[in-house]
């Protein structure tokens, strides 16, 4: 590598002051976007196992920015968060999703979507409500609504989060916690959350082809889940050697590239055709 005045050259870094005018503009920008049909909504399948049915789908937000192209949900979502225009996304996504599982019913197929939470959406009261008027309007019954949530975001503020969380859980909405694993409270918290599912992060399954520690942690994720009554799913699975392993230690539902990546709506739609031919 080459080093200049002892220090690496790691090619273009944007400054600071960059950085934070981005993060400006997207903000500034959001509400716009929205309307423009800048964002969109990206649908990646979940398959169970070991029949391989498809279960559902999980939605993942993308922005086509004019200026600066396509946006990583990883760049916008903590900005989006941050400036508190979260629930503006949520309902963005949650009103897409819901409507995609209302047309897939009137298909005859039976379909649920999972949609990520920011914590901030549990900080508002009104979020149950919101979310009841919506798949009324929309008519989809709650149970084939998910919404995934991170363990550290409930637990930074659970005496808020968890009254929501119940009330969510009781109208028959289905609850996941994402990225299982690689938080500090896991298994302790687990036990008083009103959740149905476990999601085990992404690093631990694509590690787990190489690395025993990674093994270990899927595995006693899965036995964990299980003690406890959930639904285990795997997300991150790229190889076959992957499922065939979480198949093989009873891991419930599969998500990851060897299934599909995230797709757009028409290319779901052609997925899902040749799927069922
Ligand atoms: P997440 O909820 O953990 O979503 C899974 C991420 O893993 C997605 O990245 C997905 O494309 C990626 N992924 C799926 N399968 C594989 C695989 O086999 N290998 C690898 N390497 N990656 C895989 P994406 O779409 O970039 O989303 C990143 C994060 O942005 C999400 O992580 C979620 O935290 C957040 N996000 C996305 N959409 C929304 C949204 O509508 N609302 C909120 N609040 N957050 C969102
Ligand atoms: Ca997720
Ligand atoms: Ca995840
Ligand atoms: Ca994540």
């Amino acid at each position: 590598r080459a080093t200049r005045g002892g220090e690496e050259v790691r090619g273009y870094v944007p400054s600071m002051g960059q950085i934070f005018m981005r993060r400006f503009q997207l903000v500034t920008q959001f509400r716009q976007a929205l309307e423009d049909g800048q964002v969109s909504v990206h649908y990646q399948p979940k398959v169970s196992l070991p029949n391989r049915h498809v279960l559902g789908v999980e939605a993942l937000v993308r922005w086509r920015h004019p200026e600066f192209g396509r946006l990583d949900p990883d760049e916008f979502v903590p900005a989006v968060e941050a400036a508190g225009l979260i629930g503006a996304l949520t309902f963005f996504v949650l009103e897409e999703s819901l409507r995609k599982v209302r047309s897939w019913l009137d298909e005859g197929l039976r379909m649920s979507v999972a949609v990520n939470l920011s914590v901030r959406n549990l900080a508002d009261a009104e979020f149950p409500a919101k979310v009841v008027e919506a798949l009324e309007r929309i008519d989809v019954p709650p149970e084939l609504l998910t919404f995934e949530l991170t363990e550290s975001g409930v637990m930074s503020d659970p005496a808020r989060a968890l009254p929501i969380l119940r009330e969510l859980h009781a109208l028959g909405i289905v609850l996941a916690v994402d990225d299982f694993g690689t938080g500090y409270s896991s298994l302790a918290y687990l036990r008083q959350l009103p959740v149905d599912q476990v999601k085990i992060d992404k690093s631990f399954v694509l590690g787990m082809g190489t690395d025993l520690g990674d093994l270990a942690v899927v595995r006693s994720i899965v036995e964990l889940g299980h003690s406890l009554g959930l639904t285990v799913v795997a997300e991150g699975v790229e190889e076959d050697v992957a499922r065939d392993q979480l198949e093989a230690m009873g891991c419930d539902v599969a998500q990851g590239y060897l299934i599909s990546r995230p797709l757009s709506e028409d290319r779901l739609e052609a997925w899902l055709l040749a799927r069922t031919v």
